[in-house]
């Protein structure tokens, strides 16, 4: 099969069109039957509820070529439930969980040119969206919605290797104790531009968001969940309704347990407890994990392994979870799901 004229090693996070995307449209009480289509572009109502009420979410996920030439998706299954969470707190229309495996497939083999080769380090990464679209004026649930996935080659993270970063702790809020921050809503990501921006401006790579209630407990590291290694070797993750289920922090909390042999706790992680920790990191499946070098509160910056270097222990978490990502080493049951060619 022909790949795109792409060099793999220096792909980025950045869109560029590709060939196909899936689109399936709500009205009248039921899902189209959907489609592969050409156009990149959406004509829409301007009284959508997606321009003015912010009713939308998304996901994010990635496609992989294995060392014999299989092509994987890494738990779908786990998106598209998040996806019909997200639905259910916005009150959009819920987009059925074997539909939306069967239209990432789609997307995936209608677009086999953009896929990375093994060994690249890069991926193609499939972007799910469903939105409120139709005429609506007042504050209420969109008509109808538009759902839809489309897909773009991205480079690996750390084209060096892993290496660790620096945060600093926010005095910006991205979720409300009760609000919607378990959500990928689109208006999360709105309101986290402005902390993001002052932390970069600051010399980081990111801002650290605390509870919303107390001000005193580790959340989200940017779009990104939290864990640490203490130094009796435990993986800790933060707990809490106002964070974002990470597909990639669930999956480490197994690797951590079940392939690494440590013990695990989600818990409240107390921002001036941070010296508990040998090891920290931030999971997604951007990254899937960047090191944190060290944490930035109040002038002091509590630094864990090393600036520069990552941990022992954070290596073997992301060798891991890659090497099941990319089909060599063997995965739970279900986590790898082969599109057929
Ligand atoms: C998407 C996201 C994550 C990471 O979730 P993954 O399923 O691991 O990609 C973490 N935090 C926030 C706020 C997110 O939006």
């Amino acid at each position: 099969m022909e790949k795109a004229y792409i060099d793999w090693s220096t792909l980025g996070f950045s869109y560029v069109k590709t060939d196909k995307r899936y689109i399936s449209r709500w009205k009248d009480g039921k899902w189209d039957e959907g489609a592969l289509v050409d156009d990149n572009t959406i004509t829409i109502s301007e009284a959508s509820t997606v321009f003015h009420y912010g009713q939308s979410c998304f996901e994010g996920m990635k496609a992989y070529t294995a060392k014999d030439g299989r092509v994987l998706l890494f738990r779908p299954d786990e998106n598209a439930k998040r996806m019909v969470q997200s639905c259910r707190r916005v009150m959009m229309s819920e987009f059925p969980v074997d539909r939306f495996i069967e239209a990432c497939k789609q997307v995936v083999k209608a677009n086999l040119k953009y896929l990375p080769p093994y060994g690249s380090g890069a991926s193609l990464y499939l972007r799910p969206y469903l939105i409120g679209v139709g005429d609506n004026l007042g504050v209420r649930p969109a008509p109808e919605y538009i759902f839809s996935i489309f897909c773009v080659p991205v480079g690996a993270y750390f084209k060096g290797g892993l290496a660790p970063v620096n945060f600093t702790i926010s005095d910006f809020d991205r979720a409300a104790p009760n609000g919607t921050g378990a959500a990928k809503v689109g208006g999360n990501y709105a309101g986290s531009l402005l902390s993001h921006e002052k932390a970069v401006k600051k010399g980081f790579a990111d801002c650290i968001y605390l509870d919303p209630a107390t001000h005193t407990k580790i959340e989200e590291v940017g779009a990104a969940n939290f864990f640490g290694i203490t130094h009796d070797e435990k993986f800790i993750t933060p707990k809490s309704p106002s964070i974002l289920p990470s597909i990639t922090k669930y999956s480490l909390l197994h690797v951590a347990k079940e392939y690494l042999g440590l013990k695990t706790e989600e818990r409240d992680v107390h921002v001036d407890k941070l010296a508990e920790f040998k090891e920290a990191g931030a999971c997604g499946t951007a990254a899937v994990i960047s090191p944190i070098g060290g944490i930035e509160n109040k002038g002091n910056l509590q630094v864990f392994h090393s600036e520069t270097e990552v941990g022992p222990i954070t290596r073997k978490l992301y060798d891991t979870l890659t090497g099941i990502q990319y089909g060599d080493i063997v995965g739970p049951e279900g986590w790898v799901v082969e599109v057929d060619l």
